[in-house]
C-alpha cells in the first residue's frame, strides 16, 4: 500500500469489468473507489445482456403457445402480449440488480462515487457530481468504461434508435426494422418477431453473421426467414423520413418500408469521451481502443485499461476474466495468465440460439492442413408432435491430423447452455475420440455431439 495516495486503486465506471476488479482488488486489502455517473453494471446488466435475455425469454412464448396444441393444450382465446408489462418488469428487475451490485461494492469495502470521472494526470482523477469537483489520487488507475453503440450519419438517422433506448420505448412497435447484421441486430431481430412485429433486418453484406462459420450463418438465415423476419441483405438505409408517428425507411434498393421504429444495430465504439486520455497522453489505436499489454498497463503504466475499450470480444465474460487477471497480475502479484482468446465460447440469443466455440470450418480449413467436418440436421424430437418446422444444426470440426476438436458449433433451443459444457472440451484440447468415448444423454438432441460417426466432408 501507498501512503502517498489516497487510493491504491481508483476504477473508471462501474460495469462487469470494472465492478470485479474493484471488489477483486479490494478483497486484498487494497484502498479501492470506483466513479460511475450512470448505472451500476453498466451495458451487461442495463442495457445489454441481462434485459436483452429477459425479452428474448419473453418473445419465445409465441412460438411455445402454437407448440403447445400439438401437445393437447388449448388456449382459451388468442394469447395477448402487453409490452408495458415486459418493460415495466424488467425495469424493475434492473432496479434489484442495481441495488446488488451497490451493496456488493459496499460490502467489499469500495468507496462508490456517484460522479463524473476524467483523468488529470497519471495518478489523479477528477469528480464532477451535481456541479461540483473533487480530486482523488490513487497509485493504480483502472479504466473501465466500456462501449456506447454507435449510429451511421445518414439523412434521418436522428429518427433512428439505439441498443440503449431499445429497451424503453413508450410504445410498441408493430412495424420493426433493424439495421446491421451482428449479434444485436439479429437478437433484436428475432425479439420483436417473436413479440409480434411485422420485421425487416436491413444488412449491407450478402449474408449477416460476418466472422460465424458459414453453414451456422446460412442455417440460422433459412431459420429466421421460415419465423417470419423479412430478411434484406446487400441494401442499406439511404434515409429516413417521418410520416406522421411512423417512418418511411428509404433502402438502397429503391424499396421504401412504413415502420414505427428503425433499430441501428450498428456496433458499439470504445467510451473514451471526455475521459482526458489526452491529459495523460494515451492515444487510441486505428480501431478506436485503447492499447494495453499484457499486465492491463496503457502507455501510462499506473494507468489500467479492460473490457470493451480494449481490442479483443466486447463479452461480459471476457471483461470479468480479464478483472481477474488484473487483479491476479497486480495485487496477488501472480504470473500474469494470457486468456485462451482462441477458444471463447460465445451464443447468439436469436431465434432459434446459435452457440460457438473454437473456429469455423473457413478459419480451420486455412489453419489446419486437413480437417474433418462432422454435422447433423435434424428436427427435434419435441417438435415431431408441435408441428414447428424448426431445424437444429450441430458441428464438429476435427483437425485430421491430431484429432482435436478444434471448433464446435450449434444452431437449435438453447444452444449457449449447450455450447458451454462442449466448451471445455474444446478448451482442455480433447479429441474426436473423446467426444466418441462419452456416452450420450437419451432423449437430447445434445447426445448428437457425441453420436456422429462418419464425417460429413474433409
Ligand atoms: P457488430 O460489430 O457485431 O455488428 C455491427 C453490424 O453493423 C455489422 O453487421 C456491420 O456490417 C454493420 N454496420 C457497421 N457500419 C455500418 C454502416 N455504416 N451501415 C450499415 N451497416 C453497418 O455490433 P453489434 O452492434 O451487433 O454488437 C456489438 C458487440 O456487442 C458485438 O460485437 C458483441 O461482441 C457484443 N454483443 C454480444 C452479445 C452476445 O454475447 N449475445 C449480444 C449483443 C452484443 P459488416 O458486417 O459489413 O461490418
Amino acid at each position: 500500500m501507498s501512503a502517498e495516495y489516497e487510493y491504491d486503486l481508483f476504477v473508471i465506471g462501474a460495469g462487469s469489468g470494472g465492478v470485479r476488479a474493484a471488489r477483486m482488488a479490494a478483497s486484498t486489502g487494497a484502498r479501492v473507489g470506483i466513479a460511475e455517473d450512470r448505472y451500476l453494471g453498466g451495458t451487461c446488466v442495463n442495457v445489454g445482456c441481462v434485459p436483452k435475455k429477459l425479452y428474448a425469454y419473453a418473445s419465445h412464448f409465441q412460438d411455445n403457445f402454437s407448440d403447445a396444441e400439438g401437445f393437447g393444450w388449448q388456449m382459451a382465446g388468442p394469447a395477448t402480449f402487453n409490452w408495458a408489462t415486459l418493460r415495466d418488469n424488467k425495469t424493475s428487475e434492473i432496479s434489484r440488480l442495481n441495488g446488488i451490485y451497490q451493496r456488493m461494492l459496499e460490502g467489499a469495502g469500495v468507496t462508490l462515487f456517484n460522479a463524473r470521472a476524467r483523468l488529470l494526470d497519471p495518478h489523479t482523477v477528477s469528480l464532477v457530481s451535481q456541479g461540483s469537483e473533487t480530486q482523488v489520487t490513487a497509485k493504480q488507475i483502472l479504466l473501465a468504461t466500456g462501449g456506447w453503440p454507435w449510429v451511421p450519419d445518414f439523412p434521418g438517422c436522428e429518427h433512428a434508435i439505439n441498443s440503449n433506448q431499445v429497451f424503453d420505448l413508450q410504445n410498441f412497435p408493430n412495424r420493426f426494422l433493424v439495421l446491421g447484421g451482428g449479434y444485436i441486430a439479429v437478437e433484436f431481430a428475432s425479439i420483436f418477431n417473436g413479440l409480434g412485429s411485422e420485421t425487416h433486418l436491413i444488412y449491407r453484406g450478402e449474408l449477416f453473421l460476418k466472422g460465424f462459420d458459414q453453414e451456422v450463418r446460412e442455417f440460422t438465415c433459412e431459420e429466421m426467414a421460415k419465423k417470419g423476419v423479412n430478411l434484406h441483405f446487400n441494401t442499406n438505409i439511404e434515409r429516413i423520413e417521418p410520416n406522421g408517428t411512423a417512418l418511411n425507411v428509404h433502402l438502397t434498393t429503391g424499396e421504401v418500408l412504413e415502420v414505427d421504429a428503425v433499430l441501428a444495430a450498428t456496433g458499439r465504439r470504445a467510451n473514451t469521451e471526455g475521459l482526458g486520455l489526452e491529459a495523460v497522453g494515451i492515444t487510441l489505436d486505428a480501431s478506436g481502443k485503447i492499447p494495453i499489454n499484457e499486465r492491463y498497463e496503457t502507455q501510462v503504466r499506473s494507468v489500467l485499461a479492460l473490457g470493451d475499450l480494449t481490442n479483443g470480444p466486447e463479452l461480459t465474460p471476457v471483461a470479468l476474466a480479464e478483472a481477474m487477471q488484473l487483479v491476479d497480475t497486480h495485487f496477488n502479484k501472480t504470473e500474469p495468465k494470457p486468456l485462451d482468446y482462441a477458444t471463447i465460447p460465445t451464443a447468439v440469443f436469436c431465434h432459434p440460439n446459435i452457440g460457438t466455440v473454437g473456429l469455423s470450418e473457413e478459419a480451420a480449413r486455412e489453419k489446419h492442413t486437413k480437417i474433418c467436418v462432422y454435422r447433423t440436421d435434424f428436427r427435434s424430437m419435441k417438435h415431431t408432435l408441435s408441428g414447428n418446422t424448426e431445424r437444429v444444426l450441430m458441428k464438429l470440426i476435427v483437425d485430421d491430423e491430431t484429432d482435436v476438436v478444434v471448433g464446435a458449433h450449434m444452431v437449435g433451443e438453447d444452444a449457449g447452455e449447450l455450447i458451454q459444457g462442449i466448451a471445455i472440451a474444446v478448451r482442455a484440447g480433447l479429441t474426436k475420440r473423446d467426444f466418441d468415448c462419452t456416452v450420450g444423454i437419451h432423449p437430447t438432441g445434445a447426445e448428437e455431439f457425441v453420436t456422429m460417426r462418419e464425417p460429413s466432408r474433409y
